[in-house]
């Protein structure tokens, strides 16, 4: 390919809004152009790459037996009522009316195209298990676009959808995906780590993510610097650093030398700071509590404190009921923080928050910071785990001014439910092997998940067994965002000059860089193309009348694994030679022209092999 018959128009500068090192290189290589907010075009040095990553996933997903299919882009909106997302996603989902007036969405996340697609078809467990994916155009209404195509609203996902009988079968497609994951990022050249991550509030039985590691990444990733356990803060957990009773009762005897509770003034004190400074103790001794409002609870509040006479609804016909608000008070230990996701899987809640001040004040009676556990009665306790070991605490006393003393777990208050809901924090013991963890910030590229009967339930997907009696399926989904594996590849990826490619997903393989291009350099540099693209290396030949260092400096912005130089001064002589360079070293070397086509296509082949093994 001719440099002058493509476009590339390559920039030097880049708008402020470019940031991030892959939002400017993409922009300055002329491998995208910006729409709108959120919204890119690809130019077609940025579509070859991007199409080199498609297919090393398209390649993956057939080896592991998932079936490639083509449904729309745009849904019927009725299916996603049927799941219960046409409400529960709220403004990212683009809802939009046909001329008739009917409702449809442009496709954030296919769940349901696919649930719908299978159970039309699905009638014998003989059909399962089913893997289908498809590579196609997402659209999600993101509050804040930013990055580039980090963080688009329009963008590409693999996604996958697998079908079961049962939880083994599940197992063996959710491993198989995540080795296929494995080799899809190791085969673009990323660092990808894989860590357990949330399966979100409603029927998610397991979930990995593929971070990769980001200074600007939305994630925190807790690792152990001892053995491989590594997970999203959402989901970590630590090794008890407490020692918890064995029982309420255990608890009770432990509290038997405990002084009783004591009522004490604690005036103009409000934080926690504060108190351990007025009372001289350290923040371990003291109960945070904290009221939390959480949105569409699927967990059963009859029975708890306070709830008796909240409102179920079942909002989809098939859907388990829910509360649509609930209010909790949370307690923790006092140098602890509440991890809302673990809260929200707790409760099986859409979403939980901190409730406001007038909640607060309703609830415990008494103006913001002195709730606590004893005497609570209006709303359910939720008690974090370490909770449990303490047997002489500080709390707040529901009024004014006054905190308790000798607050003990068992004797003066008793959880409604006791759960682990810390925030795993850098220093923390390591859940698995007791050693050291540590945090890092991270992307997540891709995301395996067990969804259990969520949508195949809800959506009413039936399949008879051999014994002729019906059941619903469950369900795994897959995604991969394409867009963001290829801009991190170039965050991992550069030098100051720009984009250094891994070759699978380079836009070219050899970039020639004739010095002049006429004569015998003309010559030398056509016969060297010709010759390397007879043997399926990918050239981009820059023929422009430029000179040589604008020509070197977009060879280096955009990044091809190999340039290739041909000048007079080597060409002249008896032994005429060409000058290699690799993308990412300093130095050249020198080839003979009638071996430079044969050496150089055999270093792009090993390359390619290297990273595709
Ligand atoms: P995030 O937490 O970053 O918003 P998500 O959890 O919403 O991601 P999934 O629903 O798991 O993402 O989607 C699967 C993959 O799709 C993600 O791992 C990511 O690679 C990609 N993806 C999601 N949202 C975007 C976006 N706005 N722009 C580009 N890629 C995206
Ligand atoms: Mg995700």
């Amino acid at each position: 390919m001719k440099f002058s018959e493509t476009f590339i128009p390559t920039l030097r500068e880049v708008p402020g809004d470019a940031v991030i090192v892959s939002h400017r290189l993409m922009l300055r290589a002329a491998m995208i152009r910006k729409l709108s907010n959120g919204l890119f075009a690809y130019l077609p040095l940025g579509l070859r790459s991007f199409r080199k990553v498609e297919s090393i996933i398209r390649e993956e997903m057939d080896a592991i037996g998932s079936l490639e299919i083509k449904p729309t882009v745009v849904v019927p909106g009725e299916l996603w009522k049927e799941s219960g997302r046409w409400e529960s996603m709220g403004e990212a989902l683009l809802r939009v009316k046909n001329r008739l007036d009917s409702d449809f969405v442009v496709s954030p996340t296919a769940e349901e195209a696919f649930t719908a697609i299978v159970r039309d078809e699905l009638s014998s467990y003989r059909q399962l298990p089913l893997s289908l994916y498809q590579i196609n155009t997402k659209y999600r209404d993101e509050v804040r676009p930013r990055y580039g195509v980090m963080r688009g609203r329009e963008f590409v996902m693999k996604d996958a959808y697998s079908f079961h009988t049962d939880d083994a079968s599940q197992d063996e497609t959710y491993r198989k995906m995540g080795r296929a994951y494995r080799r899809i990022f190791k085969r673009c050249g990323l660092t990808a780590i894989p860590v357990r991550a949330d399966s979100g509030a409603m029927g998610g039985t397991g979930s990995e993510e593929f971070m990769v590691e980001s200074e600007i990444g939305d994630n925190t990733l807790i690792l152990c610097k001892a053995c491989d356990y590594a997970a999203n803060v959402e989901k970590a957990a630590c090794k008890p650093d407490f020692t918890a009773p064995a029982s309420i009762d255990a608890a009770k005897a432990a509290a038997g030398s405990t002084p009783a509770v004591e009522k004490i003034d604690t005036p103009h004190v409000r934080t926690i700071e504060e108190l351990c400074a007025f009372l001289k103790t350290g923040a371990t001794q003291f109960i945070k509590t904290l009221i939390y409002k959480a949105v569409n609870v699927e967990m059963d509040l009859s029975a708890a404190p306070g709830c008796t006479k909240l409102k179920q609804y079942q909002f989809t016909p098939n859907a388990s009921p829910v509360y649509p608000e609930a209010f909790f008070a949370v307690a923790i230990r006092g140098d602890l923080d509440v991890n809302e996701v673990k809260l929200a899987a707790a409760l099986k809640a859409a979403e939980v928050m901190l409730a406001a001040d007038t909640d607060v004040e309703r609830i415990t009676g008494a103006p913001v910071g002195f709730a606590g556990p004893v005497g609570l009665s209006t709303v359910p306790v939720i008690a974090d785990e370490t909770v449990t070991a303490m047997s002489d605490a500080v709390a707040g006393a529901l009024a004014k001014d006054l905190h308790y003393t000798h607050a003990a777990y068992g004797r003066d208050f008793n959880p409604w439910l006791v759960t682990d809901i810390r925030t795993v924090v850098a220093g923390d013991r390591c859940p698995v092997c007791g050693g050291d963890l540590y945090e890092k910030k991270g992307n997540e590229l891709g995301h395996i998940f067990k969804l259990g009967n969520k949508y195949t339930k809800s959506m009413r997907v039936s399949y008879l067994d051999e014994n002729g009696k019906s059941h619903t399926p469950i369900m795994g989904s897959y995604g991969i965002g394409l867009d963001r594996t290829l801009a991190s590849a170039i965050e991992e990826y550069h030098d100051d000059q720009g984009i250094i490619w891994p070759i699978t997903i380079a836009p070219f393989h050899v970039i020639i860089v004739p010095i002049k291009y006429d004569g015998a350099v003309k010559a030398a540099t056509d016969s060297i193309a010709a010759a390397l693209e007879k043997k399926g290396v990918e050239v981009l030949l820059d023929d422009r009348n430029e000179r040589p260092g604008v020509k070197f400096n977009d060879a280096d912005l955009i990044g091809i694994p190999y340039r290739l130089v041909v000048g007079d001064k080597n060409l002249a002589g008896d032994s005429p030679k060409v000058e290699i360079k690799r993308r990412g070293e300093k130095d050249s070397r020198l080839a003979e022209l009638s071996n430079a086509a044969e050496e150089l296509a055999a270093s792009v082949y090993a390359d390619l092999a290297e990273l595709n093994r």
